[in-house]
């Protein structure tokens, strides 16, 4: 059919009668025009698909190419579509990983990182007050030792669980190492701080011990500091660092402060 459209408008313009017709100039500039989309069409579907059979063509006519090729390039488009969408999944998961602590899921130590840094510069341009609380499980060798890695690892688990599970919306936790865990407050002074912290630290002490003595009960110590403007992020940490093993040293399962 569409063959015959071919064969009949180039029969229609060789055709000496219409020479002087107001519409064959027109018709032949728009045949050319054509011709010339197909070709393009069909240089790019023979890169993109070049096992087609070039027999098929065969004897095609234009209007039917180029009908296949678009039909081809809705394909190809479909599915640089769907690729690129992979691609962002897999962008977004990769960023997501790199972001979090594998056993825990909570945030890495790189992550937090940058966001207190980003928190030190707010206070510095005269942003709102924010604290750090560094836990660190106290005995936890003794679950490793006693119990197994693998029960090491749930009580780790299970720690993340009840710290991010109470911790409010505008909080961060991340899994610093081992079995310490940092907590980011923003926009929080040292008291309301304190309160949080002291509220992690007996819910934590409340979980009761697995029923099955997979694992024991636990506790852990913090150590909370207010951040100063002008402060750097070694020295903010040094001062959760500082009043942690204050708490440690001081009997454990505690919370202590930066003096
Ligand atoms: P303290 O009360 O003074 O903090 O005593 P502790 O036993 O908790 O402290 P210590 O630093 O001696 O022990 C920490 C242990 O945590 C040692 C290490 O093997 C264990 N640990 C670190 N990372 C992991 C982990 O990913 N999984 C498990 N199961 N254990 C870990
Ligand atoms: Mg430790
Ligand atoms: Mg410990």
């Amino acid at each position: 059919m569409s063959d015959l459209l071919d064969t009949r408008i180039a029969a229609l313009l060789a055709d000496p009668q219409w020479q002087d017709h107001p519409l064959h100039d027109a018709l032949a500039e728009l045949y050319r025009r054509y011709g010339e989309h197909a070709h393009a069409l069909e240089r790019l579907t023979r890169i993109a698909d070049r096992y087609q059979s070039a027999e098929r063509e065969r004897g095609m006519g234009y209007a039917d190419r180029y009908e296949r090729q678009l039909r081809q390039l809705t394909r190809l488009l479909r599915i640089s579509d769907r690729y690129q969408k992979s691609l962002q999944e897999l962008n977004d998961e990769l960023r997501e990983q790199s972001e979090r602590d594998e056993l825990t899921g909570l945030y890495n130590r790189r992550y937090m990182y940058c966001r207190i840094e980003a928190e030190l510069q707010r206070l510095a341009r005269g942003g709102e007050p924010f604290c750090i609380a560094l836990g660190d499980v106290d005995h936890f060798k003794r679950i490793n030792d006693g119990w197994g890695h693998g029960a090491g690892d749930e009580a780790l688990r299970l720690v993340a669980c009840t710290l991010e599970g109470r911790i409010r919306a505008s909080d961060l936790c991340a899994r610093w190492g081992g079995e310490e865990f940092l907590l980011l407050m923003p926009q929080t002074a040292l008291a309301g701080a304190l309160t949080l912290v002291e509220s992690l630290r007996v819910a934590l002490k409340a979980l009761a011990p697995a029923p099955d003595g997979a694992l024991p009960a636990m506790t852990m110590s913090f150590g909370v500091a207010q951040a100063h403007a002008g402060q750097t992020l070694t020295q903010l940490l040094a001062g959760a660092d500082r009043a942690m093993y204050g708490a440690k040293r001081a009997g454990r399962d505690r919370v202590a402060v930066d003096a």
